[in-house]
């Protein structure tokens, strides 16, 4: 007889389980022979403690929404990627840029802000999520995405395979916009030359923008996301992916297969690993 599983991993287990049905995923299998793939880290100044904890078990990676087939974790909630960059010497620090923006009153946000939310992750990694702004808990935390939206975009890096400290997640405004309005044209203005040094200094292979502030920031554009949603773009010599933001999704969880679609040709450009899924028998 198998272990009973503890309560709190069967939680997670059903929480997982759900949100890959959501994204209309309904089959599982477990691998029999498990991969183990260690990618040595070194370089200057690299954390020997960041070094993955590589999972055993293949990511849960399907091809498309509606086919239903992929592979479960079969402990889900370890890391099979590992796509942080070694540090480059001489440009300055995330620590710097923090520093320059201060204790900012540069536009009317910072009237009603608690905290300063200026970015979460590795600071160089492959893979950089933008946002639109803090909403209240990431206000009230001084980190972003940590909210309802937070946790769905957490599930979503997970879905890829990858740890949430693996990626780096910034916001276009550092402060709360009041009662979560979108950001004006003067704040954006004030706050975006902030987040283009993050994207320099992060410089990740691939930006993910969620939601067409983020987007529409981004690529200058006044155009709605839906026209070039799942589209490669450019910015600045990076690849751009746009997808639809995790707080429309909370709304509209349909669209989640969209999304998943997006994120799977992200996996691709970073060469994660994308599981056909196994022909189903007859
Ligand atoms: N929504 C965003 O766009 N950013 C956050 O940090 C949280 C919610």
């Amino acid at each position: 007889m198998p272990d009973r599983l503890a309560e709190k991993l069967q939680e997670k287990l059903k929480t997982r389980l759900r949100y890959y049905e959501d994204l209309g995923i309904a089959e599982f299998f477990r691998d029999r022979v498990a991969p183990v793939h260690p990618i040595p880290l070194e370089g200057p100044g690299y954390p020997s403690s960041s070094a993955p904890a590589l999972s055993e078990v293949s990511a849960p990676i399907v091809d498309a929404p509606t086919e239903p087939a992929a592979t479960l974790f079969a402990e889900p909630f370890e890391p099979t990627h590992h796509i942080t960059d070694v540090p480059k010497i001489g440009e300055g620090t995330l620590l710097t840029i923090r520093e320059d923006i201060g204790d900012c009153i540069r536009c009317k946000l910072h009237k009603a802000r608690t905290k300063i939310v200026f970015g979460d992750g590795h600071p160089h990694a492959k893979l950089l999520f933008i946002g639109e702004g803090p909403g209240r808990d990431e206000d009230l935390q001084g980190l972003p995405f940590v909210g309802r939206a937070g946790k769905l975009l957490t599930q979503m890096i997970e879905a890829m395979g990858l740890r949430r400290s693996d990626v780096y997640i910034c916001n276009v405004v550092k402060c709360r916009p009041p009662d979560n309005r979108a950001p004006e044209k003067d704040e954006v203005a004030a706050c975006s030359p902030f987040l283009f040094r993050q994207i320099d200094l992060v410089a990740p292979k691939v930006i993910v923008c969620l939601g067409s502030i983020a987007a529409q920031t981004i690529l200058e554009t006044t155009r709605g996301i839906s026209q070039f949603r799942g589209q490669w773009l450019e910015f600045r010599g990076r690849k751009l992916m746009a997808t639809y933001h995790p707080a429309y999704l909370l709304r509209n969880p349909a669209a989640k297969g969209e999304v998943w679609k997006d994120l799977q040709k992200v996996m691709g450009e970073l060469g994660l690993e994308v599981k056909r899924p196994k022909p189903t028998q007859a």
